[in-house]
């Protein structure tokens, strides 16, 4: 019997040991750079000799791995792979599945250190931010891994005469997993590792950004005994490798994490029915936010700008989850407004690897297109902090000053489009209805967050504010696994609530056996 899943403490960093061992392992990551990713196909590890570079966005002269792009011949190649590899794995006992992953989150506890480092320094997160990510990744292997035994399981049927009636869940098949780069280990390993210990067999596209973390987890795997072809990782350009596996006849199910505008290309080339495809290609999309904190008059203050700083700026805003409006009731706007202002001024920036509250955004692409809107959010409100680039640190990395907008309209863009990175726009509400309608009134619904003290307020806001991770008193970002299943609604994605229980479903199609009993 295994225990029951419990949540990976996140590392004390306050803790000298803890912080000496980070430090370590810091500099023994950085002395392997730059890494070699290769792409992997039945555990053939192919060096295609068309590289392209994952830098270090804190320092973007440094080249972190040298990563082998694939191609549309090889994505054909690991397709076919797949599907070969899928007709043992989908017989092999969900008990001996469960095991890889469970041998792997040990594994990772083990590297735990080192692969915190590595993504410090691939994606830029602060030591906190990439140690809470490695904790969701040992989070996904453990609770899958439960939730596989619990579907393997034959589910309960009512009785009929004359009959031995069963049903059960089995694999799909061979699929495509696509993540973003934020969450670079923890999504990616949750979508896959589903997949997989389900009985399915995958194609893995990394996010460029974040190749040489993706291959954490095919070592992992390795190491944990994944047969080959189970899982294959094929770095390259979404547009050439990520689209060829999305359209692909003989792709039975696509996992996608990241932004709306290529979820919806994803979503409308998956439900083309092309030549010698014989199913509908099931589609798991999550995608962006524009995700809201309210303030109510009598909420607690300094608690709410607390939580608001947090939501806001954390990774430099690029969550899915963060806050990207704040929205508070009118007689206590100036005094919240004034709050997060003092907080956001103390904020300190700088690389990732010397553990500031805030490091860079991922590349200079983001960059460019934040500092877009902060110049869009300067027409559109009153900007009252940052705005701009950290120009001591503009030769070294992709630096961006914490940036608030206050006085903003609900239909403005920056109050509608998910910018994602570190821009807060401020809006004021007449009550705390006009406050709801404002927080509800976006195309996404994924997270948002209400601080009042008014009972009926809480329990209006429970039924009435349309995300699917709603937090009161308490910040919007850091969804725990099984503690706060994470999805959103609307164009946020299929609310697919990783992390949660019905989460491995969505990887399996039911079995119905009715069997005639002799007289
Ligand atoms: P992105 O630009 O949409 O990329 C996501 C993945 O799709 C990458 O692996 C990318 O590959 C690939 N891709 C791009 N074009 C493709 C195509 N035509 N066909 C197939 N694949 C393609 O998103 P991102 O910048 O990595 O991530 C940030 C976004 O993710 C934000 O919008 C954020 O809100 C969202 N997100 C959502 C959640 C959630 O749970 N709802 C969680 C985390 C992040 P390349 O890297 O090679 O371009
Ligand atoms: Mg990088």
């Amino acid at each position: 019997m295994l225990p029951p899943f419990q949540n990976e403490p996140f590392t004390d960093f306050s803790k000298e040991e803890n912080r000496k061992q980070m430090e370590k392992a810091l500099k023994e990551v950085r002395a392997r750079f730059p890494l070699e990713i290769p792409v992997v196909i039945a555990g053939e590890k192919l060096h295609t000799g068309k590289t392209f570079s994952s830098i270090n966005p804190s320092e973007k002269s440094e080249v972190v791995a040298n990563v082998h792009a694939a191609d549309e011949p090889l994505a054909e190649r690991a397709l076919d792979v797949a599907w070969k590899a899928f007709d043992e794995w989908q017989n092999v006992p969900a008990e001996e599945r469960a095991s890889v992953l469970l041998r792997a989150a040990q594994i990772l506890r083990r590297r735990k250190a080192e692969v915190t480092a590595l993504m410090v320094y691939e994606v830029g997160k602060n030591w906190a931010e990439a140690d809470a990510d490695v904790a969701e990744t040992i989070d996904y292997l453990e609770f899958y891994a439960r939730e596989a035994l619990r579907y393997a399981q034959d589910q309960p049927l009512t009785p009929y005469p004359g009959e031995y009636n069963r049903y059960f869940y089995i694999p799909l098949g061979a699929g495509v997993v696509i993540p973003p780069w934020n969450f670079p280990l923890a999504i990616l390993t949750g979508m896959t590792t589903a997949a997989i210990v389900s009985g399915n067999t995958v194609v893995l596209k990394p996010a460029s950004d974040a190749a040489a973390i993706g291959y954490v987890l095919v070592e992992l795997m390795e190491e944990a005994g994944l047969p080959d072809g189970v899982l294959n990782y094929l770095p390259g350009s979404g547009s050439t490798v990520g689209e060829r596996l999305v359209t692909h006849p003989r792709t039975r199910f696509i996992a996608f994490t990241g932004s709306k505008a290529v979820g919806i290309h994803i979503y409308e080339e998956a439900a083309k029915v092309r030549p010698g495809q014989i199913w509908l290609k099931r589609v798991i999309a999550e995608m962006g936010g524009k995700d809201a904190i309210i303030v109510d008059s009598d909420a607690d203050l300094d608690a709410a700008a607390r939580g608001i700083v947090a939501s806001a700026f954390g990774y430099q805003g690029q969550k899915c989850s963060a806050a990207s409006r704040l929205i508070v009731v009118e007689d206590v706007y100036d005094d919240v407004v004034e709050r997060v202002k003092a907080l956001t001024e103390k904020i300190s920036i700088g690389p990732a690897w010397e553990n500031h509250f805030m490091g860079p955004v991922i590349n200079e692409s983001a960059m460019q297109k934040i500092l877009a809107y902060m110049d869009i959010g300067r027409q559109e409100g009153q900007l009252i902090h940052g705005g701009g680039r950290v120009e001591e640190l503009a030769e070294q990395g992709f630096y961006l000053q914490p940036t608030l907008i206050k006085d903003v309209a609900p239909e403005a863009r920056i109050a509608q489009e998910e910018i994602f990175g570190p821009v807060l726009a401020i809006l004021k509400a007449r009550d705390f209805s006009h406050a709801l309608e404002i927080a509800n009134n976006t195309e996404y619904g994924l997270t948002g967050a209400v601080y009042s003290r008014c009972r009926a307020h809480i329990e209006r806001a429970k039924r009435e504010f349309h995300v699917g991770n709603l937090y009161i008193n308490r910040k919007c970002t850091g969804a725990l696994v099984d503690v706060h299943p994470f999805g959103g609604f609307n164009m946020s994605g299929t609310d697919s609530k990783a992390g949660g229980r019905d989460y491995l479903l969505l990887f399996l199609q039911g079995k119905s056996v009715a069997e005639r009993l002799h007289e």
